[in-house]
């Protein structure tokens, strides 16, 4: 989306604060790209996404990594109550390589609760990869209960419910090339039964 729209989307009350621009997000993956490069000198290193919100991360990920490397993706749905994960998770499409003996990098957009990655971690540490890590943009530890180890964090972020590179509401805003906190007064008819149950509705 361009700058412009992305301004008139704040200006209308649709979007609150741009927390990351798209310059913030290219440094720090560029910075993550370097570091993994480092980590996986003479590996055999396999990118796995989980689909939609991880793929613009991975896509732009990559590119900053100077190895050999394969990525494969697994969609899954996740069975949330009001908004908040469960971790009891539904595998809708598989990887199509098999992982044994590879180094795994998992890449995520956004880990919460730590819920779904915990049971992802789980399932594939079943298949006999030879190493498996993490590597999320963004970390909302505050509301952690699985606990889980992130090797690679892009941003560490608060409560707010946010959109934009890759992150969606309703399968809108993954376009926005910055990433930002959604304004709840604009969306408020939709969440009404959202906030009695969560906490990453705030009411102000
Ligand atoms: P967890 O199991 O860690 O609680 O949930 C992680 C998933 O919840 C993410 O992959 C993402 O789909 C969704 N999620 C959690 N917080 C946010 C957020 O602030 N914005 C968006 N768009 N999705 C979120």
């Amino acid at each position: 989306m361009s700058e412009q729209t992305e301004k008139e989307l704040v200006k209308s009350s649709i979007l609150g604060k741009e927390l990351f621009t798209s310059s913030d997000i290219k440094g720090r993956i560029s910075e993550l790209g370097r570091h993994i490069t480092e980590d996986y000198k003479y590996k055999n290193l396999l990118l796995v996404s989980i689909l939609r919100g991880g793929v613009i991360f991975l896509a732009d990920l990559i590119k900053e990594i100077d190895l050999p490397l394969s990525i494969d993706f697994m969609s899954i749905s996740a069975y949330g109550f009001n908004g908040t994960s469960t971790g009891v998770v539904r595998i809708t499409k598989d990887l199509d390589e098999s992982i044994e003996g590879k180094d795994v990098l998992i890449v995520e957009d956004i880990i919460d609760t730590g819920l779904t990655i915990s049971y992802l971690l789980r399932n594939l540490r079943s298949r006999f990869p030879k190493s498996i890590e993490i590597c999320t943009l963004l970390d909302r530890d505050i509301r952690r209960i699985a606990d889980i180890n992130i090797k690679y964090i892009g941003f560490k972020i608060g409560e707010k419910y946010i959109v934009g590179y890759g992150l969606d509401y309703k399968q809108k805003f993954r376009n926005l090339q910055s990433i930002y906190e959604l304004k709840l007064d604009t969306v408020k008819k939709d969440i009404e039964s959202l906030k009695s149950s969560s906490s990453i509705w705030p009411d102000s």
